[in-house]
Formats: structure tokens, sequence, C-alpha cells
């Protein structure tokens, strides 16, 4: 899937989790960096694959990618399973435990759980294109849904780009609309 609609089903998710779930008390800079955070999870799995938003966006984005997919495989592999979900969560709770003293203004185990549920939610959503995602490496087999590809989305396609994230946004005003209450609550309680 695109890097757009990624970003908007991590968001989606952080929105679920942040909205349904008992939520602890954070300063506004720790929200803040924590929506960042999620962004970037959402898009983060696609480092495997060198034609990727992820590194489209980057000004020379095109040779580091290229060289990223010599050191770590190539289309949909090691970031797209739920070993590259364990390594990427190691080594973002070191890289936020080395950042943690220059910003103690800032929950690290906040932003550690947004990036991380844009992460899987990124898995999640690219289970359902045609390529499908191997979750279990290092055993080689990609897992869609449906299991039948024809009857899967097909990146930056029509299903995609008129239904999948229109119905995300629609989600999003969804889950907002119904829990007007709780963001209420949040924003005069819990943002400090
Ligand atoms: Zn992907």
């Amino acid at each position: 899937m695109t890097g757009r609609t990624h970003d908007m089903a991590a968001f989606t998710a952080l929105s679920f989790i942040v909205l349904t779930q008992p939520l602890p008390n954070m300063t506004m800079a720790t929200g803040l960096v924590a929506v960042v955070a999620n962004l970037i999870g959402g898009i983060a799995p696609d480092i495997d694959q060198p034609t990727a938003p992820f590194w489209r966006n980057l000004p020379i984005g095109g040779v580091v990618g290229r060289v990223f997919k010599t050191l770590i495989g190539g289309h949909r592999f090691l970031s797209h399973s739920i070993l590259g979900v364990i390594l990427f969560g190691i080594g973002w709770h070191f890289f936020l435990e080395v950042m943690k003293p220059s910003f103690p203004g800032l929950n690290m185990t906040i932003i550690w759980w947004a990036f991380m549920i844009g992460f899987v939610s990124h898995l999640i959503m690219d289970t359902f294109t045609r390529e499908g995602v191997p979750w279990l490496l290092p055993i080689p087999v990609k897992f869609g849904i449906p299991p039948t590809k024809a009857f899967r989305v097909e990146t930056g396609e029509f299903v995609e780009r008129f239904v999948i994230f229109p119905l995300l946004i629609v989600l999003n005003a969804y889950l907002y609309y119904t829990h007007y209450q709780t963001i209420r609550d949040i924003l005069h309680h819990q943002l400090k």
C-alpha cells in the first residue's frame, strides 16, 4: 500500500487505542512526538523495499534504499514479519533509552508504543494486498487475506485509493465523533 494509506491506517489504529483504553497522563510534547512516531512507524516496515514511498520521499533515498536492500533483503522481507516487529521494537527501545536523558519531558514508553502501533498496523494492511506478508520469516511463506490472491488489493490502485483510504477517514471521523467526551477529558485532564 502507499505511504499515505499506511499513515492513515497507523493514525486510525492509534486513535482507536487512545480513545478506547485508559491513558496515562502525559505532556503535550509527548503527545505530539507520539503522533509523529506513530506516522513514522506506519511507513517504517517499507525500509526493506527500495522502491517504497519511505525511500522515495528522501533526497538520496533511491541510493540508500538499494544499499539497504542488499543488506536486509528484497521486497517485503525482514521488516514485514513478527521477527522484524521484535527486532525493530528492541532497536527503537534502545534508541529511545539513549535519547531519554536529553528529553526529560518526554514519556518514552508512550512514544515506543505509538511507533509500534503504527508498525504493526502496516503489516496488517499489507496482508490485504496481492503480494501478502511473510509474517513467519524465516519460514518463507507469504500470508494474505483473503487467501485467494485475485481478491486482494493492488497497491496504489482503485480499491486502495477510492475505497480503503476514504474508509479509513470515515472510520476516524466515526471514532472521534462517538468518543467526543473522551477527547474532551484527554485534552482537559491528561495533557499537561
Ligand atoms: Zn509494506
